[in-house]
């Protein structure tokens, strides 16, 4: 819940001194409510004031980094639970299970094709984040020989997940370094945790039967100290994922509930036995609101569609996605080569780069921002007509780029074609063809002739 400028002006010490550059305390307040000031801005608060105000100002739900470098996952902080309120900032890390009672060769394989796996949507890497390791065999050290592969392996973020309290932290110990997520921490083992933890600072995986005793236990860390962790409820099925998750979500932003403000993990893998049910157990908790979601295996089948899914989901409804304004060169084209236009809306120039690109031709393709806005809207809007277009062409010497005097459009913007005639004289504008997948064909013949 966001702090008003009132509540805050209750911690404050009231003197209008303006020391803190406002003219009032209360005109202070309101620029903390806002997020445009912070408390330790004010020199005459106390400290107690000032530490209940930072803690009452924090996130919601926690912001929690498992792993580190590149290949770091950050979860947590989010502000709603519908997406089109405002957004989904953070979005969940996919984990596949690697089990200590797999042979060595099936693990060599599924690292491979885990490690290579990575699939490009308009402009963004979709990929697997993290590898959860999981102790199922009766001897330790398989586990750790797990561990000390994995870490040879790959700087993928790691999962430990060990009911063996003393094999988990030794098998953290060898990977504390990339801050390694350690799973089951709950009220049987948490005493011996707590200073592992602490030692050791990495992420806490709670676990606990239900609400309540994930709750207990995230408080006893809380008080120990210990502020990184995720949640997992042990729900026995599907929809039991779905409410705790829910419930969760909710406590901590409609209610304030700081034991539960954290993200949370959740374990299709272990739900359900036939791939389809886990997959659809996954993208459920995808949607509401999982942190981390682990499955069982690197099925590429199943993958592609979920990595797609949480990109869709995870992507600003507020914002169209979109791509640099500028003239991009295909296949090292001369200047005697094609020329193109389009909007900077992402699917717009992926769609038609990729058809330029099967039409094995080297061609140039303007890119004119357009705020994100398709041809037709962006048309309409006076973003992509013939005043802005000219004057694309000033800005980037499209004259200078190609010595022939010709420009295709796209074929839904005929009026454009008259607009372009009239602000680009000289010109021959070329209405190109409706379906971007009809670009290769209409290269082939008309632009050759
Ligand atoms: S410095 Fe503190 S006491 Fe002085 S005006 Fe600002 S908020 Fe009020």
């Amino acid at each position: 819940m966001a702090l008003k400028g009132a509540d805050i002006l209750k911690k404050l010490p009231k003197t209008n001194c303006k020391e803190c550059g406002f003219p009032t305390c209360f005109a202070f307040a309101m620029k903390i409510a806002t997020g445009g000031a912070k408390p330790q801005d004010c020199p005459h608060m106390s400290a107690q004031s000032r530490a209940e105000l930072e803690a009452e100002l924090s996130p919601p739900i926690k912001l929690v980094t498992v792993g580190s470098g590149a290949n770091a996952l950050v979860i947590g902080e989010e502000e709603v639970m519908f997406r089109h309120e405002k957004t989904f900032f953070h979005e969940p890390g996919i984990a596949i299970l690697l089990s200590d009672r797999e042979a060595e060769g099936e693990i060599d394989q599924k690292l491979k094709k885990i490690v290579g796996f990575d699939f490009e949507r308009i402009g963004v890497k979709l990929k697997v984040n993290l590898l959860a390791l999981s102790h199922d065999s009766d001897e330790g050290g398989r586990y750790l020989a797990l561990v000390r592969k994995v870490l040879e392996t790959t700087d993928m973020a790691l999962v430990l997940i060990c009911r063996d309290t003393e094999l988990l932290f030794s098998a953290a110990a060898l990977c504390a370094g990339r801050k390694p997520l350690v799973y089951p921490i709950s009220g049987q083992n948490l005493e011996a945790a707590v200073p592992r933890l602490k030692e050791l600072d990495v992420v806490a995986g709670v676990c606990g039967k239900g609400l309540d005793e994930v709750a207990n236990t995230a408080s006893a860390l809380r008080e120990a100290g210990i502020e990184e962790m995720v949640l997992d409820s042990s729900p026995g099925n599907m929809e039991e994922a779905v409410r705790d998750n829910t419930l969760i979500r909710r406590s901590a932003l409609k209610k304030g509930f700081r034991p539960l403000g954290y993200p949370t993990i959740a374990f299709p893998c272990f739900l359900y036995k036939d791939r389809l049910q886990e997959v659809l157990a996954a993208a459920a908790c995808i949607t509401k609101y999982a942190g981390i979601v682990v499955l069982s295996e690197p099925d590429e089948h199943l993958l592609l569609p979920l990595l797609v899914y949480r990109f869709n989901i995870y992507s600003d409804p507020r914002r169209p996605m979109t791509v640099e304004e500028k003239i991009y060169e295909i296949g090292g084209p001369g200047e005697d080569a094609p020329l193109l236009i389009t909007t900077n809306y992402a699917l717009d120039f992926f769609i038609v780069s990729g058809a330029i690109e099967e039409a094995g031709l080297p061609a140039y393709l303007c890119i004119k921002n357009t705020e994100g806005l398709g041809v037709l809207a962006s048309w309409t809007s006076g973003k992509f007509n013939g005043e802005a277009i000219a004057e694309f062409f000033g800005k980037y010497g499209v004259e200078k780029t190609v010595k022939h005097r010709k420009l295709i459009i796209p074929g839904a913007a005929r009026k454009l074609k008259e607009e372009l005639e009239e602000d680009l004289p000289g010109w021959q504008i070329i209405l190109g063809p409706h379906e971007a997948s009809d670009i290769p064909k209409f290269l082939a013949e008309e632009w050759k002739q």
